[in-house]
């Protein structure tokens, strides 16, 4: 099944010869419950991408639908209720809330939202992110790859449609990184998760079930299963 999908994308900033054309006609399908890893040189539109997927950026023209809504119909308050029920945010700095324990902070966005959590799914995320030692730490007692995993946890406790990472090893060391991605990859897995990731870390590659490769705004490929070998 599609998770989500773009037709004829395009975004443009700024105008007259200023204008940059990030986005070039990008036709994408996102399938459900895989990692789909974006990749491809510095500028080449991997985060505007990502943005417009998430309903974080409108687009210029073409279409932007996520679990069967169109973005395009919706109000800016429909847009921010879409953020909230469909979609989760991984970001390179972890966002978590220092005086706040691990548990605590997983919690919190549900909390904020006045929704119970679904104490099953914490429980499964608990387990296959291998929190369970470290729910009452708080941030500065963990290391980058347990706070990153804290960050992805709370990302997918509302089981959202679509879960996006935003170089989500930027700041990790290599071995620390294979972890985070190795947790992502049990996600999907385990969990059935559907993550879109942007990254331009070529080893990533090697987790993901499908890498789409951009070039100046435009798709130059999609890779299938890659190796990490295969993107350098
Ligand atoms: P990537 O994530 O692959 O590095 P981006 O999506 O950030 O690429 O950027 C694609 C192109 O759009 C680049 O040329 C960038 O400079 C331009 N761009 C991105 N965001 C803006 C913005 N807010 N204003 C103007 N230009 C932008
Ligand atoms: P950029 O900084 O790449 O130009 P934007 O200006 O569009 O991107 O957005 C600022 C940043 O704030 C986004 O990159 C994203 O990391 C974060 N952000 C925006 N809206 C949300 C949201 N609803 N939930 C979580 N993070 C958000």
């Amino acid at each position: 099944a599609i998770a989500a999908r773009t037709r004829a994308l395009v975004k443009t900033y700024g105008r007259g010869d200023a204008q940059v054309r990030a986005l070039d006609g990008v036709d994408l399908e996102i399938e459900q419950a895989r990692l789909t890893a974006i990749m491809g040189p510095s500028g080449s539109g991997k985060s505007t991408l990502m943005h417009c997927l998430a309903g974080l950026d409108t687009p210029t023209s073409g279409e932007v639908s996520v679990a069967g809504i169109s973005l395009g119909s919706l109000e800016d308050n429909a847009l921010t209720r879409f953020r909230r029920e469909h979609v989760g945010f991984v970001f390179q700095a972890y966002n978590l809330i220092p005086t706040l324990t691990a548990r605590q902070n997983v919690l919190l966005p549900l909390e904020l939202a006045n929704r119970e959590p679904d104490w099953r799914r914490f429980d499964q995320l608990v387990e296959v992110l291998g929190l369970a030692d470290r729910l009452t730490h708080r941030p500065p007692e963990l290391s980058g790859g347990q706070q990153q995993r804290v960050a992805i946890a709370r990302a997918l406790l509302s089981s959202p449609d679509v879960v996006f990472a935003d170089e989500p090893t930027g700041n990790l060391d290599s071995r620390s990184s294979a972890e985070v991605l190795g947790f992502l990859r049990r996600s999907v897995d385990e969990l059935g998760q559907t993550v879109v990731m942007v990254t331009h870390e070529p080893t990533a590659a090697a987790y993901a079930d499908r890498v789409v490769l951009l070039r100046d705004g435009r798709l130059a490929g999609t890779l299938v299963r890659p190796s990490a070998d295969d993107v350098v």
